[in-house]
């Protein structure tokens, strides 16, 4: 799959989109660390131009992979139900308390910031 290469500020203006942050797990990246991810990937019709990109860390850039936001959001959900099923380790855990699982709900940081720009939006 071809793709457009970007120049420097259209990677600034990725980098932008989330001040610094991944837009799926919310952690910082720095700029020269940062992945530039097809929200829609191009191999299912995604766009090749800034709209659809969105700055991504190594590890979400990695298993997002080739799957757009709903499907990515489906992945993260049953991770959960993966771990209970296939790791004796983690169901040890889970008994004893070390680790609690809180949520299959998962809310992406951009979908954060849009949260919080509209309820500004909101406020006026
Ligand atoms: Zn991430």
């Amino acid at each position: 799959m071809k793709r457009r290469r970007l120049g420097k500020s259209e990677r600034q203006e990725v980098y932008q989109k989330c001040n610094g942050h991944c837009a799926y797990c919310g952690m910082g990246i720095d700029y020269k660390d940062m992945q530039v991810d097809h929200a829609k990937p191009l191999r299912i019709g995604g766009e090749d131009d800034l709209s659809n990109m969105l700055p991504a860390c190594r590890s979400c850039n990695h298993y997002k992979s080739t799957l757009d936001i709903e499907g990515f959001r489906r992945y993260l959900s049953g991770i959960h139900k993966r771990l209970m099923r296939d790791s004796i380790p983690y169901q040890v855990a889970e008994r004893f308390g070390i680790v609690e699982h809180k949520t299959d709900d998962v809310q992406f940081y951009f979908e954060k910031l849009e949260g919080r720009r509209n309820e500004k939006r909101g406020s006026y």
